[in-house]
């Protein structure tokens, strides 16, 4: 059995991990000229770190992440609404780690090519097209930057963890369009400085209009007795339908979203100066796309950001990527054909991630924020006056058991 992935992302790195665990030959092809470290910071929640864990990962991220301890919600003023514990301090028995997405992208190449051979990552790579019959699949990858072919591969199985762009999801739904956008713009950056609070809190502060998310993600950091902050800063425009092909990921500039945020001084954190503290800012527009009815089409399938693209609310993305990694590969052990094993991993990944996909829609996972906006006063003391403990409580649970981050089946060895 011999598996071709497009895209060398934390989905598609991930997948050639779990198969070679599996004892399946995997090759991962990848657009980009180089590995490089990339990125600004991502929460990886215990679910996706137990499978990581599993793989032997969880020493280099543990040296290399923040262990988080605590989720807290504020108003825009600075006032504390609610904090839940994370990761072990919740009782997980795998942590939660805040990191450098070009750390974790490394930690995982690594791991890659030490376990499968050098040249099970090719990059320059970047999937045209492909074709399929009875006995395999051939994909033809291209140069990104010239277009020109570099050649073709043929294996039994082709994967597309080609992120939200997906040329694979791309060929199978070649009337689906741009992705969907939510009218909101995020701008990204990574700040050193002094920690805030205790150095191993992730932030979110706001409401449903704007709002700022940071958190602490570099041990080494933590070492120097600093702090490398990951921040987004979110501002919604009803009035924005449409994003621009050329505002994908692009440099930001400060002065479109720190004027917004300058009265965010507070006595744990100065917000404008941490936006501001940042060398380069990217900026995006915070989208996603309908949940599809099919992932899998004979020997081709979808996994990762390709097949659920979903809104970076609840921390939650990546972690389903792993997810999806360790079904696809079960299902190919388990099954006896190629074309029953890809439905089989659809079958069980595919009704969980639509949900996520559509509640992130809502930001269901920071319902709270809405809550206090639309039934609070701006001077109130205690949001719990106005909403009720057991309602946040259950939001919460929701959330956690849609996305598979439900403490008692993460914990729970035969899930
Ligand atoms: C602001 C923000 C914050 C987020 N925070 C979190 C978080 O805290 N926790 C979390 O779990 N998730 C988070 N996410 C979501 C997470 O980043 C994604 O869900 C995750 O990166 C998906 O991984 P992937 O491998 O499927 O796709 P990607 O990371 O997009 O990787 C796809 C790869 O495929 C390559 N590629 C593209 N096209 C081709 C082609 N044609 N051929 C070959 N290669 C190709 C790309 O270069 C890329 O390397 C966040 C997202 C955003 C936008």
């Amino acid at each position: 059995m011999r598996v071709l992935i497009a895209g060398g992302g934390i989905g598609g790195l991930t997948t050639a991990l779990c198969l070679r665990d599996a004892g399946i030959e995997a090759v991962v092809y990848e657009s980009a000229s180089a590995l490089r470290e990339l990125g600004v910071g991502i929460n990886l929640l215990p679910h996706a770190v137990r499978e990581l864990s599993a793989l032997g990962i969880e020493p280099a991220l543990a040296s290399a992440a923040i262990e988080t301890q605590a989720l807290a919600y504020y108003t825009r003023h600075g006032r504390p609404i609610w904090q839940e514990p994370r990761g072990r301090a919740a009782g997980y028995r795998w942590p939660q780690f805040s990191i450098h997405r070009g750390r974790l992208l490394t930690i995982l190449a690594r791991a890659v090519q030490e376990r499968l051979g050098a040249s099970s990552i090719r990059t320059g790579h970047c999937l045209a097209d492909f074709e399929q019959d009875d006995d395999g699949v051939t994909a033809r990858f291209v140069d990104p930057a010239s277009g020109q072919a570099v050649g073709s591969d043929r294996g039994d199985v082709l994967v597309g963890a080609d992120g939200i762009h997906s040329r694979v999801r791309g060929v199978l739904y070649p009337a689906e369009g741009p992705p969907r956008f939510s009218g909101i713009t995020m701008w990204r950056g990574i700040t050193e400085q002094e920690a805030f609070l205790d150095g191993r809190t992730m932030i979110i502060a706001g409401n449903w209009h704007i709002r700022v998310v940071a958190y602490p993600i570099s041990q080494e950091a933590a070492a120097r007795g600093r702090s490398l902050i990951n921040w987004v800063a979110e501002i919604r425009d009803e009035s924005r339908t449409e994003w621009q092909w050329e505002d994908w990921d692009r440099l930001g500039n400060k002065g479109d979203f720190v004027p917004a945020f300058r009265t965010w001084r507070f006595d744990w954190l100065d917000v404008p100066r941490l936006l501001r503290g940042s060398d380069t800012v990217f900026e995006f527009p915070m989208c996603d796309r309908d949940p599809l009815e099919r992932w899998s089409f004979g020997r081709v399938t979808l996994l990762g950001d390709a097949a659920h693209p979903m809104y970076p609310s609840g921390s939650n993305g990546a972690a389903q990527a792993v997810l999806d990694a360790r079904a696809f590969t079960r299902a190919l052990r388990s099954q006896p054909g190629v074309a029953d094993a890809l439905r089989a991993y659809q079958a069980a990944r595919l009704a969980p991630t639509s949900e996520v996909v559509l509640l992130n829609r809502e930001f269901a996972a920071e319902r709270i924020l809405r809550l206090v906006d639309e039934r609070c006063p701006p001077d109130c003391d205690d949001v719990f006056d106005y909403v009720a403990r057991d309602e946040v409580e259950g939001l919460a649970q929701r959330y956690r058991r849609i996305a598979g981050f439900d403490l008692s089946a993460v914990n729970d060895p035969s899930s």
